[in-house]
């Protein structure tokens, strides 16, 4: 009797505790402006805007993202996110430090509001004043790159860069009751990759180490490579679960496409191994980046994965070139 009357006030106290939604993609698919708002599991959505996807955990601490689009469509992704949640914008994380995940980190800043046990440690990068906004949570290379630090010029105003960044293999939170895990992927798509895995609700967002519409896309310039690109797509896979003998289990979010699971992963991870495999048996025979690409290594998976942005011949010169030179070549 008396617990059942203190579980009632403890629900009354909390009209915002956002429910587990239902899987019903009828009822919960809605349209804000251009963004589009999916449930995926648990307590994670994901908005569909004009880069890459914004995924969404809501709870009673507040809201929490990873990854901001690319500014361009901030109001309606703000009012996507308050069509699931009245609470406060807590926590952004960002995959990686390009613009289409980052363009959106001010405005979602400005108009969120760290918890106030975050806001002490989330000011180590504003000397003199604590940051009132979203706590946005990164490897530190981002904050480098962001800010200048790496490269010589910011590439966003100081209100838009991380405010807790981490070194090492990753970082744990914990928010709206569920364990976030934040794992580094070294010199994979960048060298500041993150992948999140939501551990209640069994869903993992990738960033751009994984996508269901393209090639991996492996950024010279930020220190991606291949051989991390595949070690990325591993890590995806150790920390997903396929359903009994059929489709779901862990729901994976790429940075770019559709909701996937481990066995959209396995397919991708193999794939971009028999690529990689290819290109270094012709490189460890002494062909040159023009005599591989000649080859066109990628050819039968062109058709799929090639894209205009994101070519076959890039994708193989990416791989060229970030794969070590062969023992053979090295002694000649
Ligand atoms: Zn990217």
């Amino acid at each position: 009797m008396y617990v059942a009357s203190e579980t009632r006030m403890t629900a009354a106290q909390e009209p915002d505790v956002a429910q587990p939604p239902a899987w019903n993609p009828n009822q919960q698919r809605a349209k804000h402006g251009g963004v589009v708002v999916l449930p995926v599991q648990g307590n994670v959505y994901v908005l569909a805007a004009d880069g890459a996807n914004i995924t969404v955990q809501v709870g009673r601490d507040g809201i929490l993202l990873v990854d901001a689009s690319t500014g361009q469509m901030n109001d309606d992704i703000l009012a996507a996110i308050r069509g699931l949640s009245n609470q406060p914008i807590r926590w952004v994380i960002n995959t990686h430090v390009h613009g289409d995940h980052t363009g959106g980190n001010e405005a979602i800043f400005r108009a969120g509001s760290a918890m106030p046990q975050n806001r002490i440690g989330s000011g180590l990068n504003f000397p003199g004043s604590l940051p009132s906004g979203a706590v946005i949570v990164s490897n530190e290379t981002v904050l480098l790159r962001m800010s200048g630090v790496t490269g010589g010029q910011p590439l966003a105003p100081q209100a838009a860069w991380p405010t807790l960044t981490y070194i090492g293999q990753g970082r744990e939170l914990y928010v709206n009751g569920e364990p976030i895990q934040v794992l580094h992927q070294p010199n994979a798509h960048t060298d500041g990759d993150s992948l999140v895995v939501f551990r209640h609700s069994d869903v993992v967002s990738t960033g751009d180490v994984f996508s269901t519409i393209s090639y991996p896309v492996i950024d010279l310039e930020t220190g991606g490579s291949i051989n991390g690109m595949i070690d990325a797509l591993n890590g995806v896979l150790g920390v997903t679960f396929p359903a009994e003998k059929q489709e779901g289990g862990t729901y994976v979010i790429p940075g770019h496409g559709r909701i996937a699971d481990e066995a959209d992963v396995v397919a991708y991870r193999n794939m971009v191994t028999v690529i990689r495999d290819r290109i270094q048996d012709l490189k460890d025979k002494g062909m040159t980046l023009e005599q591989v690409k000649a080859v066109k290594p990628t050819l039968d998976y062109d058709r799929r994965w090639a894209t205009a942005s994101w070519t076959g011949d890039m994708f193989v010169e990416a791989v060229y070139r970030t794969l070590p030179p062969s023992l053979a070549t090295a002694q000649r």
